[in-house]
């Protein structure tokens, strides 16, 4: 288990900004960030209980930014079908801009999630209808370079897919002086991982992907300065910052429901906390990172106490979240929390996850004429029977 170590400042640099006029101006990191890569509908099983919601490293690490206030969008295509609706629909109720997110012909990717006693497995057809869901679909390069052209620069670029669009993407971004986070998956294509892990100023990855850079592979494979972090699960992570060694950082122990999402919330809550510290915004050191990355695992802990890859962000508050957090990484301090400034992150301020009316009508529209657990379109009058619910009301075991 890990043990609290001494932390000085931890309180003042992962919450919010007390100041928004604080954001974009010299010296501040501006809290912003587009992500491309695997997007797919998440079809979540609990029991009788279906939740859809916005899945895939992308797309989690965008909505859980945008839970931590920042400015969010995620990029690139989904299909013309209700799967690609309900996706759209999800992430901008978590507060992420789905402007550049095109729908276009086709079907829309989605993964099955079982979730229960018996852990947590992962399935690509629909226990439903049958259906095998198509593969992810990849930023093209016509669309990488109109996005570059119109884009404002974020803070960060976030990509888990190196495909000929997002490395262009990345490419023109970085030219542009964004914050390059790239985490691979497995199964990489050699010619534009390369490219990519040269591009990325962050590099992380699980050992789970089968993705070793420990070995001769690792040796001045990314840039200099290149940040790089290893995650293994419960047996923690390692890091370093260029060629210096790597670095221990083990994980906490929680009450664990489900282990889904957590690398997407180390992600995010690393990033989130990194740039809060303006001497890491330019120069990170060692220990910089260590820190950073000690709080997003504190932060990772808590979101396995709850079902699904974002459950967390679905049960509890932004300034709940961090609290949790806090405790973990300093159980025998005394909390203060600063007061975060509601009316900057709409994520902390509002429940985003409210179900409007005109989205319950568009949930009506879609149980007529679609299976109702993975959405794809149906004329069967043999559907499942499964309860929908887009309220985000699966049973929480924590
Ligand atoms: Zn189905």
């Amino acid at each position: 288990m890990k043990t609290a170590k001494p932390w000085a400042g931890v309180t003042a640099r992962c919450t919010l900004p007390e100041d928004s006029s604080d954001i974009g101006q010299p010296g501040t990191f501006p809290r912003s960030v587009i992500a491309a890569g695997y997007t797919p509908l998440d079809v979540v099983l609990h029991g009788e209980h279906v939740r859809h919601s916005a899945g895939g490293t992308a797309g989690n690490v965008a909505a859980i930014l945008a839970f931590l206030g920042w400015e969010s969008a995620v990029v690139g295509e989904v299909g013309s079908d209700p799967a690609g609706s309900a996706l759209r629909a999800d992430l901008e109720r978590s507060g992420v801009s789905t402007v550049h997110l095109l729908q276009t012909t086709g079907s829309t990717t989605r993964v099955v999630h079982k979730t229960g006693a018996n852990g947590h497995s992962y399935h690509f057809s629909c226990p439903s209808c049958g259906v095998r869901f198509p593969r992810n679909r990849r930023l093209s390069t016509t669309n990488a370079e109109r996005l570059a052209e119109l884009l404002d620069p974020p803070g960060v670029f976030f990509f888990d897919r190196a495909n000929p669009g997002t490395v262009r993407l990345a490419e023109k971004l970085a030219d542009r002086g964004v914050l390059i986070v790239f985490e691979p998956a497995s199964g990489i294509k050699a010619a534009y991982a390369l490219k990519a892990f040269h591009l990325a100023h962050i590099l992380k990855f699980s050992t789970d992907s089968g993705i070793n850079l420990h070995g001769a592979l690792g040796i001045g494979l990314g840039r200099r300065d290149q940040i790089q972090i290893s995650t293994s699960g419960r047996r923690g992570a390692q890091y370093r910052v260029g060629d210096s060694r790597w670095r221990t950082s083990p994980a906490f122990e929680y009450p664990t429901v489900d282990e889904a999402g957590a690398g997407d919330w180390t992600t995010a809550c690393f990033l989130h906390a990194l740039t809060q510290n303006t001497q890491a915004q330019n120069n990170p050191t060692v220990e910089n990172v260590g820190d950073a990355l000690t709080w997003a695992q504190a932060v990772a802990a808590v979101s396995c106490g709850f079902t699904g890859a974002r459950g967390l962000a679905h049960a509890r508050s932004c300034e709940t979240v961090l609290q949790s957090a806090q405790q973990l990484v300093e159980p025998a301090t005394a909390l203060v929390i600063p007061t975060t400034n509601t009316t900057e992150s709409a994520a902390c301020s509002t429940n985003p996850y409210r179900i409007k009316n005109d989205e319950l009508s568009l949930l009506r529209a879609y149980t007529r004429d679609v299976c109702s657990t993975c959405l794809e379109p149906t004329t069967s009058a043999d559907r499942s029977t499964a309860v929908i619910s887009w309220d985000n009301s699966i049973p929480m075991a924590a």
